[in-house]
């Protein structure tokens, strides 16, 4: 133990066997040991003792667009990890679309790498992206170290990323899997979009009608066939429509290699109270119903959804126009996720346990970072020091993010991140921050 630097305690500390009194021992920035609370300190290590808040393994947010280089008045490497620090996150993975160029080539990943690497207050790792044109660069990007692939089924919003068709599609996930990469989908069928009502202005009721359930239930059950076809590892990205949840629990049982991600926004907004107008709500897919949303946190429940990530994906204010139809889809989540989603889990009898596993260990799990997303030996020593029952309001002007645009503002949620700490050294806490040490992630190999 003579190496031990750092102690950090706490009367409950969220362990893969449970929550507990610890003592936990750091060296080099890696968990060496997880002791009982009043075990015998070595001498030398410096102790932080944070009393009855609990220390949890920081949160591994696996969806954010940094859009940085090249939209970074959307967002940008500085501000979005700053946020994610200040809300409990550790590590993110940045998708491969908003910024310019998009990651789709070696060459682009060096150059985001570039970009990010004198900026990152966090750790952060890339999605390469896969478009119907660069099937040859998906092996090299695999092997330059981004963890896997996000491609699009419809129109994702920006023209040099555009979506693949059914031949496209097999086409990518007959080279993943050739290789046994990940493939991650924004599932929504275009015809089915196409078919739907574009009435446009300011109702939320005609937006929502305008994304309905079965573009995306009709994209994923191409995607289970797909994937079964292939015998391909496949991810759905933020799952709105709990109509599909029938068939991704069939999928699963039967051996499927599917895994299903959904977001805050989903698990704590409704389509009913969106006021008209207030596209700070607009996201594709679209934020539902009360009674779907009752369906999706069963289904986290019962693990047919695997995790929660933010889909943190910011754009300057003017472009969230009172026009829905127009106005830019995002919902920039990253600073507020864990009070979220701890706020509403609470309320229906989950534990801080349960936002553990869907937050940390789960999403690290789906990007094969195996030192992250558990406090435990071995493992990176990342943390979050929760106080769970303290309250606070939602206040624009107290967010990180570039644009403090928010679906949040004004709510009251439970769980204030009092600290956060990357590999043994606190990076941020109330509201300060130290000089950004995050490193640049690779898939383990
Ligand atoms: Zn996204």
């Amino acid at each position: 133990m003579s190496d031990v630097e750092l102690v950090l305690r706490s009367t409950r500390v969220i362990t893969p066997e449970g929550t507990r009194a610890a003592a936990v021992a750091v060296a080099d920035g890696t968990i060496t040991a997880v002791l009982p609370y009043d075990t015998d300190l070595p001498s030398g290590a410096r102790v932080e003792d944070v009393g009855d808040d609990v220390l949890l393994p920081g949160l591994v947010d696996t969806h954010v667009h940094v859009n940085d280089p090249g939209r970074t008045e959307w967002e940008g490497f500085w501000t979005a990890t700053r946020a994610a620090a200040a809300g409990g996150i550790t590590t993110l993975v940045d998708m491969p679309l908003n910024s310019l160029p998009p990651t789709t080539t070696v060459d682009h990943l060096r150059i985001k790498r570039e970009v990010a690497a004198a900026k990152a207050h966090i750790d952060v790792g890339f999605w390469g992206g896969a478009l119907p044109d660069n099937v040859k660069d998906l092996r090299p990007l695999h092997e330059a170290g981004v963890f896997g692939f996000k491609a699009f089924l419809s129109p994702s919003g920006v023209e040099e990323f555009p979506h693949l068709d059914e031949e496209r599609l097999a086409a990518a996930l007959a080279e993943i899997a050739s290789f046994d990469g990940l493939l991650i989908v924004h599932a929504e069928d275009p015809h089915h979009l196409d078919a739907a009502p574009q009435r446009g202005g300011p109702r939320y009721a005609d937006f929502l009608a305008s994304r309905p359930r079965d573009a995306e239930d009709t994209a994923i059950a191409r995607l289970i066939a797909q994937a079964k076809r292939f015998d391909a590892r496949v991810h759905i990205l933020h799952l709105s429509s709990a109509d599909a949840l029938p068939m991704i629990a069939a999928a699963k049982a039967e051996g499927v290699r599917l895994t299903v991600e959904t977001c805050p926004h989903y698990l704590t907004l409704t389509a009913e109270e969106v006021p008209d107008g207030a596209s700070e709500f607009k996201c594709c897919p679209p934020i539902r119903e009360a009674a779907n949303q009752d369906l999706l946190w069963q289904a986290l429940a019962d693990g047919t959804v695997d995790c929660v990530v933010t889909d943190h994906s910011p754009s300057t204010a003017d472009l969230k126009t009172a026009d829905f139809a127009t106005a830019w889809g995002g919902i920039s989540g990253l600073q507020l996720s864990l009070s979220a989603v701890w706020t509403a889990a609470r309320d229906r009898g989950h534990g801080l346990e349960d936002v553990v596993r869907w937050m940390s260990e789960r999403t690290s799990a789906l990007a094969g970072l195996d030192r992250k997303g558990a406090i435990a030996p071995g493992r990176d020593a990342d943390f979050a020091v929760l106080a769970p029952d303290a309250l606070f309001t939602v206040d624009p002007a107290a967010l990180q993010h570039r644009n403090r645009v928010t679906a949040y503002a004004g709510r009251t949620l439970r769980g204030v991140v009092r600290s956060t700490w990357l590999r043994g050294r606190r990076i941020a806490a109330d509201g300060e921050f130290t000089a950004p040490e995050g490193r640049l992630l690779t898939r383990t190999p």
